[in-house]
């Protein structure tokens, strides 16, 4: 009897040393990823210079084809603009921040990581890719071969976006452009269609795929949520639903101030600012996280997020 203990404690330690050492080897995995990703990008850009570009020139005239040009290199430039920002902006972590300051953003709640040795604010939560607590963290992404969290969110949701387009661009710019791109029968097809297809095939795979995680995303922002606090916040409401009460999340500022706060943009052209390339640093600090004053509601209504 007197064993059992001992031997699922050593069972325990070792999956969890399994885990760690699973864990840390993504980060070696991860170059190759970023690099297969830039790749296929490159690749895409090449077919369309070879096979579109004097396709539509022949169809259309050169000046259309400048504007197919001016447009595909400002969707190229953003997409590899917000890669490289998300990839090597610090998403910010507890150790960059004085201990201090931790203490005080926790007033109403204090969490302690045992691996960081540091205090864990709101929203902060302990990647075990990167070993450190990441503030208002989100996931970590091994295509951007970074954890993604507060500054670097906005980053990240502008790959999305311009993948998105791009990836939407790309698939009917083969479809419309070279023809008998579907054609897989015709003769020369494999000299002048199959890159064309493969790229169309390529491209139609990935908008369908960024469509979803990018939908996903634009939700998750709207309502005030990141993935890790999303999965949180669902089983905070069903424990308040179940005691009668209702759940609110205090980080919620509505839908448009969400998009403010989370692209960093304000003032009247707020609505177009978010998609244009910015470096300048994301305001704020990551731990003392903007809310919303519940005061007005109900005590006996509400039970709030901690
Ligand atoms: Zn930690
Ligand atoms: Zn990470």
């Amino acid at each position: 009897m007197a064993r059992s203990p001992t031997i699922e404690s050593r069972c325990n330690s070792c999956m969890t040393s399994l885990m760690d050492r699973v864990e840390r080897s993504v980060k070696y995995l991860e170059p190759f990823l970023v690099a297969l990703a830039v790749g296929l990008v490159l690749l895409d850009v090449f077919t369309f210079f070879k096979y579109v570009v004097p396709e539509i020139v022949r169809q259309s005239g050169r000046i259309v084809a400048a504007v197919h040009i001016v447009w595909s290199l400002w969707l190229l430039f953003n997409v590899f603009w917000n890669q490289m920002h998300c990839t090597f902006t610090s998403p910010g972590n507890t150790l960059e921040v004085h201990q201090e300051a931790l203490q005080l953003a926790m007033s109403y709640d204090w969490r302690w990581c045992k691996k960081c040795n540091r205090g864990k604010p709101p929203l902060a939560h302990h990647c075990s890719v990167c070993n450190r607590c990441v503030l208002k963290m989100d996931h970590h992404c091994v295509w951007m071969a970074n954890c993604v969290g507060f500054y670097n969110y906005r980053f990240f949701l502008l790959f999305l976006f311009y993948m998105w387009v791009g990836s939407a661009y790309s698939a009917a710019v083969y479809l419309l452009h070279v023809p008998g791109v579907l054609r897989l029968d015709d003769p020369g097809w494999e000299e002048n269609g199959f890159m064309p297809f493969f790229m169309f095939v390529l491209s139609s795979s990935i908008w369908l795929a960024i469509s979803l995680l990018f939908g996903w995303h634009v939700w998750l922002v709207l309502t005030g949520q990141g993935t890790i606090d999303y999965l949180d916040n669902s089983s905070r409401a069903a424990e308040a639903r179940a005691a009668g009460r209702r759940w609110v999340n205090p980080y919620h500022l509505g839908p448009v101030a969400n998009w403010m706060e989370t692209f960093d943009v304000w003032g009247r052209w707020w609505w177009i600012a978010w998609v244009l390339p910015t470096r300048r640093r994301k305001l704020g600090n990551g731990y003392d996280l903007k809310k919303v004053d519940l005061t007005d509601l109900s005590d006996a209504a509400v039970m709030q997020a901690i």
